[in-house]
């Protein structure tokens, strides 16, 4: 079992170097390097915002705890053993509005090792794309808030893409920026949790590297192309 463990370790480890040295290469290797990062679960920990919002609904969810979460709030209801469809639907929805704030998403915290990684490519000298579902009204102050504070690079390099309304799916969203971001340089590598999105970024970028988190997502039935490499998080040695 514990040989097992150290192969899987070993072997995914290797896969994440290669595919790190593989973006690092096309950075070096390009005039007009362009990465695109999906910012929820590939950058953030949005499940830390979920908890962070339950907890302050009140003292009945003072104890809900990351392994209560299930991807919907509603779920996360059920799960802990609420039954009442109207009430799960009242405190569901003031949950999304917190969710989906500006107070709120200013406190998201980065995952490991993800502020020194997008340093590190945008020292190599890439232009960093922030290709995110967040709408801008109710959520880019916030977010602008919360990069800063982690200190994720923010500068003459740094792009933030925002939905202009909730309206508009992820997908949606997403598809329809590739032309415009396709015209800011050369996409060398797509970052993403969401397989549909990654998907759909290998569809639109096909010379790009792209990198699969493997942090949560969405329930849906799909899964990233099967060539595409995961990570868990970004720690890794930046030394090199
Ligand atoms: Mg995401």
């Amino acid at each position: 079992m514990f040989r097992l463990a150290l192969f899987i370790l070993v072997t995914s480890q290797f896969a994440f170097a290669g595919a790190l040295e593989n973006v690092r290469e096309r950075v070096e290797g390009s005039s007009n390097p362009v990465i695109i990062f999906d910012l929820d679960d590939t950058l953030t920990d949005s499940r830390e915002r979920m908890l962070r919002v339950f907890h302050s609904l009140g003292p009945e969810f003072e104890k809900l705890h990351y392994r209560d979460l299930q991807y919907e709030p509603g779920d996360t209801l059920k799960h802990i053993g609420y039954t009442d469809a109207a009430m799960i639907e009242k405190i569901s929805n003031a949950w999304y509005e917190r969710f989906f704030s500006n107070a709120y998403v200013a406190g998201d915290r980065a995952l490991p090792g993800a502020v020194q990684y997008v340093q590190a490519v945008y020292d190599e000298g890439a232009t960093i794309v922030y290709l995110t579902g967040r709408d801008a009204p109710r959520m880019k102050e916030g977010t602008l808030k919360s990069l800063k504070l982690n200190r994720f690079p923010l500068g003459k390099r740094t792009i933030l893409r925002m939905k202009p309304d909730k309206s508009l799916s992820d997908a949606q969203f997403k598809k329809s920026e590739i032309e415009w971001i396709g015209n800011q340089g050369d996409v060398v590598a797509v970052f993403e949790n969401e397989p549909t999105n990654i998907n759909l970024l290998v569809d639109g970028f096909p010379k790009s590297q792209p990198i699969f988190v493997d942090t949560i997502h969405s329930p849906k039935p799909v899964e990233p192309y099967p060539t595409i490499p995961w990570i868990l998080d970004f720690r890794l040695d930046l030394r090199e």
